[in-house]
């Protein structure tokens, strides 16, 4: 009996043995993955010699990425599937700031304005704001008008004008090289490249929105976000909302848009990937008119290994949907 017990026991720890092995094996390599990059020289960089940045939502952080490569860590704030309106900084995000090289954030009141969450967060950490770069210093804004209360308010979501994404990620360059100038040669090969293919994207852009028949040239979306991409391209906009985190969906604003596309004879509705879904399925149902069978993308990117994980495959998946929803 004792015997049987003692081989019982026996089998169970080599089976532990063997599989503290197999996950240790695995522990060890993405340790040595992570550990260091070799240089151009031959020399490796130790993760603390990176740069350290923080970037305040999700299309910024994979600029970050393209354009820092291996020289830098990022933290992402405004995580996919958050509103960057308005969010509350986790204490993670908090002792990022404090200890950032450098911080990007996308300005033109996404982030709520010198009042809003980033700020105060770059504040209570008594991080210096000259280490902090908005990328919309050079879009010229564009203005939503409330008819209700005859308000204008800055449109923050210039990015989804791949014009405005080339300039930002001019903008971004310029700062890493001003913040770590020792690895200039590097930021601006890694910029040129990725704006090489940014520029691609851009000519698809007006080859494609050019070919739709002119009176589809109307796109119409629950958050009055696609402004400066469409006046780039000549089409005409229509939404619910204006911008996130006001009154959402409110009778008046359904039946505004229901004589809208009434008077225009839209042909689609669009659903972006991250809104409640129930007021433009109100809007389609009281129309008549389909929405698309898939999302188009606004705010975000997906998760690491979504179909739209990355600001180029957004660019080209937003593309991809609106010529195939309008062109027919
Ligand atoms: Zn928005």
């Amino acid at each position: 009996m004792k015997t049987v017990l003692r081989g019982t026991i026996l089998a169970s720890l080599i089976l532990l043995l063997v599989f503290l092995v197999a996950c240790g094996g695995d522990d060890t390599t993405s340790a040595a993955d992570q550990e260091g990059t070799t240089n151009d020289a031959g020399e490796t960089t130790a993760n603390e010699d990176r740069l350290q940045v923080v970037s305040s939502f999700t299309i910024i952080t994979d600029m970050v990425r393209e354009v820092g490569g291996d020289k830098v860590d990022v933290h992402n704030l405004v995580p996919t599937g958050t509103d960057p309106h308005e969010y509350e900084p986790l204490p993670e995000d908090t002792k990022k700031a404090a200890d950032a090289d450098i911080l990007f954030y996308n300005g033109m009141n996404l982030e709520g304005g010198e009042d809003g969450w980033f700020f105060k967060m770059i504040d209570s950490v008594g991080q210096d704001h000259d280490k902090v770069y908005s990328l919309t210093e050079k879009v010229e804004p564009m203005y939503l008008r409330d008819e209700t209360t005859n308000e204008t308010e800055i449109n923050p979501h210039s990015f989804i004008n791949p014009v405005v994404g080339i300039q930002m990620v001019k903008d971004m360059r310029d700062a890493f090289v001003e913040v770590d100038p020792d690895n200039k040669d590097y930021y601006e090969k890694r910029a040129s490249d990725y704006l090489d293919r940014l520029g691609e994207i851009e000519k698809e852009y007006a080859d494609q929105l050019g070919e739709l028949p002119e009176e589809n040239k109307v796109l119409v979306t629950s958050e009055c976000a696609f402004q400066y991409m469409l006046d780039r391209y000549d089409m005409k906009e229509a939404c619910i909302w204006k911008v996130d985190t006001e009154e959402n969906g409110s009778p008046e604003q359904i039946t505004s848009l229901l004589k809208f596309i009434e008077e225009e004879n839209v042909p689609l509705l669009f659903l972006e990937s991250n809104v409640d879904p129930r007021p433009m399925e109100t809007v389609s149902k009281e129309s008549g008119i389909d929405i698309f069978e898939k999302p188009i993308y606004s705010d975000e990117i997906g998760k690491p290994g979504d179909e739209v994980d990355t600001y180029v495959k957004y660019l080209k998946y937003n593309i991809n949907i609106i010529s195939e929803g309008l062109s027919q």
